[in-house]
């Protein structure tokens, strides 16, 4: 074992918490332990080969002389007495070039690596360094000895991928600081590369890892030093699918919730979301899947082919925890996909992280505040669970860097409230704290509109919030034209209602006609189909012209006296569009239904 002094000793054991009883120092006085920190648990009774284990644990509360600790391991055969160690560190991620492409668990051990040597998931008491220690990485410094730099400045890059990794001054260096040595090479992420003297006179020595705590935002001392700053997020992430774009946006910096009942089409809107969006970097939490999920996930997206050029897995970062692992590793899982995505947007990338799902995450939350016997809230959550939530989604946003580059981290939360009972506390909470909700509903799914993004029921901020950016780059009054389609769909809903009570016969033409558009459009834009080569992506442009000529459509009817003829027309006209969907944009065809629309609506 190590030389870290013993500095207390297991005292009670519940579950995956253990209350530890601090011994004295030399004065008298109780070890210093503080919140959030890491300590070691050394179980005396070895394991059948013999090797010391080392369980890793977080302190969730410290009381005078006694400390209860959330233990991210089976404690399986933990007694009263076992020896604890600190590490005098909060739980951190490492952060530095080797992240991307990589397959961890909550706490960042690589799971692959661990498949190799392990068999599928880690032994008890071993963890696996985040970031291989053997690469090289070419490290090219842009700072020179006397340049003076502060926490977040660029002192370097190496080439990650497809990315221009920059290697950073750490994020809790307070005040200016000197170069005072730099070499120019091919070195480990743990091999010094720049040395900085601080205000004080005192001497760092900077390498390309570096460890931030991740209960911590990676710029909260940038942007209290000013050195970074937080902007109002003003163009949308544009995710080539129709429905989303047009009708309930996402900004670039933004937050969304998707709630998923079970089989709703949470893995295809979320798989479609990750390859197409307009980010650099994906992040992808899996919190609390079944394993089975978990190995799929693990073998088939490295596979999956990135429309920009190679495979997904270049610019994305999986975490994954199943429900088969400790409580405490799922809650943490969430905070280091954060971190990471904090750090790649500190470097001025565009990060998407993908949290699934966040209800586990709460479950989590509430299963541990359970043992630690706080008291309840609603549905027994724990009462903090609203500035929980709160404060996860908060670490989403745009920001500038030292450099003046623009990174944004967009967040995307999935909930899986229990029989789709959105009234529940986490979707509440959730609801409350997002500004764009895509309401999966099973209803649609089983009709097979897909996605099956219910329209009356979804909302977005960001359509009011990027209005200017719309009117620039869509039509000059884009948003309220997509409001109008909005109520369109709602009126067509009201109908819908009526026509089901009193048949076709008992609504009038005119509210025929309302239901025959609100039918049309839900089928040619809102509906996108996931298994049609062009269909499954529309950039924004195909998507302004493609509305243009709907609305247009929609606005200039033929004469249609009866509702047969209105029924046909529309018939006719929905399968065109369905054509013109499927059709490549530079295709001849595509002139060729679009003319066809075009006639059709002119009068006969
Ligand atoms: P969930 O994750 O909500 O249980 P899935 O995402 O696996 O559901 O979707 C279930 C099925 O629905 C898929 O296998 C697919 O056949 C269909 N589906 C879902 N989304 C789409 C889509 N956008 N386009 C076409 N089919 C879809």
């Amino acid at each position: 074992m190590n030389a870290t002094p013993v500095t207390a000793r297991v005292a009670g054991v519940r579950d995956d918490i253990v209350t530890i009883r601090l011994m004295k120092d030399d004065e008298g006085e109780f070890f210093a332990l503080v919140k959030n920190e890491v300590v070691y648990i050394c179980p005396a009774r070895l394991p059948a080969d013999g090797r010391q284990e080392r369980l890793q644990a977080e302190v969730l509360r410290v009381r005078h002389g006694e400390a209860d600790v959330q233990v991210f391991e089976n404690t399986r055969g933990v007694s009263i007495g076992d020896v604890v160690v600190q590490s005098s560190r909060l739980l951190s991620v490492a952060l530095g070039p080797g992240l991307l492409g990589q397959i961890y668990d909550g706490l960042q051990n690589p799971l692959e690596l661990i498949a190799g040597q392990h068999g599928f998931f880690l032994p008890r008491g071993l963890d696996v360094d985040g970031i291989d220690q053997q690469q090289h990485w070419a490290f090219q410094p842009l700072v020179k000895i006397g340049s003076r730099v502060k926490a977040g400045d660029v002192l370097g890059k190496v080439q990650e991928r497809r990315f221009n990794h920059k290697i950073m001054v750490p994020f809790n260096l307070r005040g200016e600081a000197e170069v005072t040595w730099v070499q120019e090479g091919s070195f480990t992420v743990t091999t010094p590369v720049v040395r900085l003297r601080d205000q004080q006179g005192q001497e760092h020595e900077v390498c390309m890892q570096q460890f931030w705590p991740v209960r911590v935002p990676v710029n909260r001392d940038l942007l209290r030093a000013g050195y970074s700053e937080r902007m109002y997020p003003h163009e949308p992430m544009l995710t080539t699918i129709r429905l989303i774009d047009t009708f309930f946006p996402v900004a670039k910096g933004g937050t969304a919730c998707i709630p998923g009942p079970f089989g709703a089409g949470k893995t295809v809107l979320q798989s479609l979301i990750s390859r197409y969006s307009d980010v650099d970097i994906v992040i992808i939490v899996a919190c609390g899947e079944r394993a089975g999920e978990v190995v799929e996930t693990i073998t088939e997206f490295p596979k999956t082919p990135d429309p920009k050029g190679g495979t997904l897995m270049d610019r994305t970062v999986i975490i994954c925890n199943t429900s088969s692992m400790p409580v405490a590793a799922r809650e943490a899982s969430i905070y280091t996909g954060i971190t990471i995505s904090e750090y790649y947007r500190q470097m001025g990338y565009n990060v998407l992280l993908i949290a699934d799902s966040t209800s586990r995450w709460a479950q989590a939350m509430r299963e541990t505040s359970g043992r630690l016997e706080e008291i309840p809230g609603e549905e027994a959550f724990p009462a903090y669970l609203d500035s929980a939530v709160r404060a996860l989604y908060e670490r989403a946003g745009l920001i500038r860097t030292n450099d003046g580059s623009m990174g944004s981290l967009t967040l995307i939360g999935t909930v899986s409230p229990a029989g789709g009972n959105f009234e529940e506390p986490v979707t509440q909470s959730t609801l409350r704290t997002v500004k764009t909700f895509l309401g999966l509903s099973a209803d649609r799914a089983y009709k097979r509109a897909y996605p099956a993004v219910d329209p009356l029921i979804s909302w977005s901020r960001y359509l009011e919030q990027l209005e200017t950016w719309f009117a620039e780059h869509m039509d000059k009054d884009w948003v309220p034209q997509v409001r109008e389609m909005l109520l369109l769909l709602r009126k067509g809903e009201e109908v819908q209602q009526m026509m089901q009570v009193t048949g076709e016969e008992g609504v009038t033409l005119e509210d025929y006609l309302l239901w025959q558009k609100s039918q049309c459009l839900d089928q040619v834009y809102l509906q996108q189909d996931a298994f049609d080569a062009v269909d499954i992506s529309v950039p924004i442009a195909r998507q302004r012209d493609l509305f243009r000529l709907l609305t247009r459509s929609l606005e200039n009817l033929p004469a249609l006296t009866t509702k047969e003829l209105a029924r046909k027309h529309f018939v006719h006209l929905t399968s065109l569009f369905r054509n013109l969907n499927y059709t490549r944009q530079d295709s001849p065809e595509y002139q060729r239904y679009w003319q066809e629309i075009e006639a059709l609506g002119k009068p006969h």
